[in-house]
């Protein structure tokens, strides 16, 4: 299970966020889209100005067209558990669950191992002894 960033006060997440939120669902959540996004669009699933936090429980990866569907029609509706579960209801009541591609996250860049050596299976110690 991957170890969840804190949540933070602000509207804006943190970069940690960021890289979980990017590494958890990779592309759009919106049921059906699939869409690769850009590293901006780590969205408010319960909007910060409704209380919705800063926290991964409540940021999802949204495409510009889903983004702007989840923040400019109120009759869909929007929810996503602890896990990255998100479900979304459609105006008529139809209810669509995504849930995410669950890859393992790269570890955090600062206990990545240097890259100067080049790819692990180049590096002699990586070889076979015989
Ligand atoms: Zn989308």
């Amino acid at each position: 299970m991957l170890d969840r960033p804190a949540a933070v006060d602000t509207y804006e997440h943190s970069a940690a966020q960021d890289v979980f939120v990017h590494t958890r669902d990779r592309t759009c959540r919106f049921p059906g889209c699939g869409q690769r996004v850009g590293w901006a669009d780590a969205d408010h699933v319960i909007p910060h100005a409704h209380g919705g936090p800063t926290d991964c429980a409540n940021l999802c990866c949204l495409c510009r067209s889903h983004h702007r569907l989840q923040t400019s029609a109120p009759d869909w509706r929007f929810e996503m558990s602890a896990d990255g579960v998100l479900t979304v209801t459609t105006p008529s009541g139809t209810t669509r669950t995504t849930r995410p591609p669950g890859v393992r996250p790269p570890p955090p860049p600062e206990s990545l191992p240097s890259l100067d050596g080049g790819p692990p299976s180049d590096r002699a110690e990586d070889a076979p002894p015989y």
